[in-house]
């Protein structure tokens, strides 16, 4: 063993197996597991049954859309970022009919518009939406749509990735019959797990589809035949222990914090980057126009004109390379500065940083800003 190994981790006497936090990690019991589900599905207030799924979000958000639409399906896309064309890819992939329904990245849908949808595509009987857009920025009204997919009998199918942890995600107060949530944003957890609450009704569309993946990576029935149908006592196959005890750790966090302070923390931090990036001007202005639209997530905002939001972000990044900050990617991505202020970067600090440092990029571009205004309006702004 190398001097620099033994000098940072103790060995034992008996044995030369160098000791990890990360390795040698017991299997992950039964009931363990069964905890952890419990802990997520109190985090959602459902009495659902909810599934841990072994993998990114995109496992249970794919497996979803697989299990429960086919050719029979007459799906309700609504797009207000790039994960709605992805559903609608993979809901066109399974044979559904698929009507979208896109509004622009900068707003978020109303329920007035699925209701108009459902007049004119009575036979909708899916509906999948987004709720939070960390890559857009824009957060959709998921209770009153919910009402409107309700008075239809739809299924609702939701993505809450980039919601859980920083504003309310309600799947039985909603209607939402599949919930799909992932802990790499605002709680702050790994990317390699996730999770997918599943009501009465999900499970008897996906038991009733021919095409449902059984005996598959992808699939969710596989997951209550194998797990949930026979009490939770016998793991289908080794879960991945190590995620699993970084999901569990992340909830009991928020558990120990409040959720209703992390989601306060989230907010605040979402409002401190929307005034502060108006008031330090520079040309610099929130992406999403209506503050109610705005994700408590992540902020998004567009660059001035002529200058290429990549080119600030990376300007930034040079001042301090540990600055949550991103060019947007898709079609935005020219003029889309995302201000992720999510997980443990949800706090005033991590705010003023990164308006400091564009106020830095910007005046390197020749651009006149306003530090002390924009300082001052990030004190205001948080709630
Ligand atoms: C972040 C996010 C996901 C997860 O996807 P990654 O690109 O792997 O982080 C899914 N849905 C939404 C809405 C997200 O914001």
């Amino acid at each position: 063993m190398s001097r620099l190994l033994s000098s940072l981790y103790p060995v034992s006497e008996e044995s030369t197996v160098v000791t990890h936090p990360f390795l040698d990690l017991a299997p992950l019991s039964a009931a363990h597991f069964a905890s952890i589900e419990d802990r997520v599905a109190r985090l959602l207030d459902t009495r659902q049954d909810v599934v841990v799924m072994q993998g990114e979000a995109l496992l249970p958000l794919e497996g979803a859309i697989r299990g429960a639409a086919g050719p029979g399906t007459t799906a309700l896309n609504v797009i207000t970022g790039p994960y709605g064309q992805t559903f609608g890819d993979w809901l066109r992939d399974c044979g559904a009919t698929v009507i979208d329904l896109a509004v622009p990245f900068h707003t978020a849908v109303t329920a007035a518009q699925v209701r108009e949808a459902f007049a004119e595509h009575p036979e909708i009987d899916f509906v999948s939406l987004v709720h939070a857009e960390a890559a857009t920025g824009n957060t959709n009204p998921v209770a009153a749509v919910g009402e409107v997919v309700r008075e239809h009998g739809a299924l609702f199918y939701l993505d809450a990735v980039a919601s859980i942890g920083a504003e309310p995600v309600l799947p039985d107060a909603w209607g939402v019959d599949l919930c799909v949530i992932g802990a790499q944003k605002a709680m702050g957890g790994p990317a390699g797990v996730s999770a997918v609450s599943v009501s009465e009704r999900a499970w008897t569309r996906m038991s009733a589809n021919p095409q449902a993946p059984r005996r598959s990576y992808l699939s969710l029935l596989d997951w209550k035949q194998r797990w949930i149908d026979g009490g939770r006592t016998a793991l289908p196959h080794a879960p991945a222990q190590l995620e699993m005890l970084a999901l569990e750790a992340c909830v009991e966090r928020i558990e120990t914090e409040g959720l209703k302070t992390v989601m306060a923390r989230h907010a605040s931090a979402a409002a401190a980057t929307r005034s502060g990036a108006s008031a330090l001007a520079g040309g610099l202005e929130p992406y999403v126009h209506d503050a109610a639209e705005a994700a408590p997530v992540a902020t998004t905002l567009r660059a001035p004109a002529g200058v290429p939001a990549s080119e600030l972000v990376a300007r930034a990044l040079a001042i301090d390379p540990a600055l949550p900050l991103a060019a947007g990617g898709g079609a935005p991505a020219g003029e889309m500065i995302r201000v992720n202020h999510y997980g443990a970067d949800a706090t005033l600090g991590a705010v003023r940083g990164c308006l400091a440092a564009l106020g830095a990029a910007l005046t390197g571009k020749g651009l006149p800003v306003d530090l002390d205004a924009a300082r001052r309006a990030t004190e205001r702004g948080r709630n």
